[in-house]
């Protein structure tokens, strides 16, 4: 195709603003494009590849699962399925898993239990909070409070409130006996990899036990040891009733779901909820790997080198404190806190040909594959000064 950039324009919905690159091929952590450039990638697919791209056990498991069937449907029982679901049961200690292919799926599939939950007990009330990012369906946009994912698209959902994030005093005044559920990121991705603090925690978890509504975490970008815990909600005291996942969770393949204990799964029976595609052979396969890389050093790795990111990180943040205010996020998950747009920044490395986003308007998301190794840190700390010292007039 000669001009590709104009052929997407023509024949593809323009709802991406895309990066000016073309790509020809990926492996580990780096990027080809169709030029020969050579990226570093940072983004990893926006935390998906937790496994770097075209993982050599990723690959022989899709190769496997392929030789034998790529679809067939959930009525048949599907041994891919169901081993991932046992490892991660027997992980994390909840019980069931439902099967989705995204993250706004498991979003939906999580609120609909939590409905399906509430009801009987007029318990209808589900909140979000500021800065929140759930998925693009009606569920998911219901509860979060990003004007320009949601502007012209009403109404949405009834009974569903978004309160701002950290106050305490907002979170009281809103929760009672009506309330069915909150949705909460431990950390936020899109958000700005901002946290919720211990003392919000603290009082979630006290109105929860005066009002016992259903606590659901977002897993979706925190999960699946992004943050050096399996969960990002196990750094913290708090235990919530049903978790969303996706994203890393197949290792690039489409997947999702939630996790919850038999007391809420046993509320579905047959028909209530389901999907085609979900829990595809192939993405449940590779999702396998992922969770084995993590049990055997997958992630400890993560730890160390979250660690060693996050002083290189905090010395980048000293040299250049008129523009870097704060080092966010935990492990794999990183963020900058910018006085600046973050767009400019993304673009200077981009000019030095690291990949890595913008969250939330002023702040850099770094969210590299988990196999990221020290040599991969230090050269994108060298662009990350570079490109620093690179901005001017701020
Ligand atoms: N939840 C969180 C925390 C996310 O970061 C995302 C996607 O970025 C979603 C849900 C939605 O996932 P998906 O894009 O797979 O629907």
């Amino acid at each position: 195709m000669s001009n590709i950039k104009q052929t997407e324009k023509d024949v593809i919905f323009q709802t991406y603003k895309r990066l000016p690159i073309v790509i020809d091929k990926s492996e580990a952590v780096r990027i080809w494009d169709t030029d020969g450039n050579i990226y570093l990638d940072f983004l990893a697919g926006i935390a998906v590849n937790a496994l770097g791209h075209s993982h050599p056990k990723i690959l022989d498991a899709i190769n496997e699962q392929a030789k034998k069937y790529l679809h067939v449907s959930n009525y048949f029982y599907q041994e891919a399925q169901i081993k991932l679901a046992k490892k991660i049961t027997e992980i994390t200690g909840y019980n069931k898993v439902f099967f989705s292919n995204s993250g706004t799926e498991a979003t939906e599939a999580a609120i609909k239990l939590a409905r399906k939950w509430g009801n009987p007990k007029s318990k209808s009330k589900i909140f979000g909070f500021s800065g929140g990012f759930h998925g693009r369906t009606y569920a998911a946009l219901s509860l979060m409070d990003k004007p320009n994912y949601k502007n012209g698209m009403e109404p949405f959902l009834p009974d569903n409130k978004v309160i701002e994030i950290n106050n305490i005093q907002q979170l009281e005044e809103n929760i009672g006996d009506d309330t069915c559920a909150l949705i909460l990121e431990f950390i936020q991705g899109e958000g700005g990899l901002n946290s919720p603090s211990e003392q919000f925690l603290d009082k979630i978890a006290e109105l929860k036990d005066k009002y016992g509504f259903l606590l659901i975490a977002d897993e979706v970008q925190s999960g699946f040891g992004r943050t050096g815990k399996f969960f990002a909600f196990q750094h913290t005291k708090i235990k919530p009733d049903i978790i969303t996942m996706a994203k890393g969770m197949g290792g690039g393949l489409p997947l999702g779901g939630i996790l919850a204990n038999n007391e809420l799964a046993s509320l579905w029976e047959p028909g209530n909820h389901g999907t085609t595609y979900g829990g595809n052979a192939l993405a449940c396969a590779t999702g396998y790997v992922v969770v084995d890389e993590l049990e055997h050093g997958l992630l400890d790795h993560v730890n160390n080198i979250g660690e060693y990111f996050h002083e290189k990180l905090t010395g980048i943040k000293d040299k250049y404190s008129d523009k870097v205010i704060e080092v966010r996020g935990r492990g794999l998950m990183k963020g900058l806190l910018l006085n600046f747009e973050a767009a400019e920044l993304v673009s200077e490395l981009l000019k030095r040909k690291v990949i890595a986003n913008a969250a939330s308007g002023n702040v850099l998301r770094m969210v590299p594959p988990l196999i990221v190794q020290k040599d991969d840190i230090d050269e994108f700390i060298d662009k990350l000064d570079e490109s620093l010292s690179a901005i001017q007039n701020v």
